[in-house]
């Protein structure tokens, strides 16, 4: 539960980070669907991939070894989905029951 609200500003919010891309995505692989705790770039940084929300997906171990610096075409691989940078309020709030309303304007923008 959150306990105490620090409040940041927007853009920082929107950092990547390895938890936040777990959460983002489940803490589920994005290749076989299994339990993930390790974050895969889906273009390589070899190949000029970025940390970007758009192109880090949470992976399990096996498959992160696996790929190393292919790319999904090279493996025949696909993404069951499709990363992208989280909403931000919803991302934060997520899994409570009552929303503050104080979370309205970020929850209803788009
Ligand atoms: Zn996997």
């Amino acid at each position: 539960m959150l306990k105490r609200y620090v409040r940041r500003p927007y853009r920082d919010m929107q950092h990547v980070t390895r938890r936040g891309v777990l959460r983002r995505d489940s803490f589920t692989c994005a290749y076989c669907g299994k339990a993930a705790n390790t974050i895969d770039h889906v273009i390589p940084r070899s190949r000029g991939g970025q940390n970007t929300w758009e192109n880090l997906v949470a992976a399990c171990l096996h498959c992160n070894s696996r790929k190393a610096d292919k790319m999904l075409s090279q493996l025949g691989w696909q993404l069951r989905i499709t990363p992208h940078r989280p909403r931000v309020a919803g991302h934060l709030v997520s899994g409570l029951q009552h929303v503050d309303a104080a979370w309205d304007e970020y929850l209803h923008a788009s």
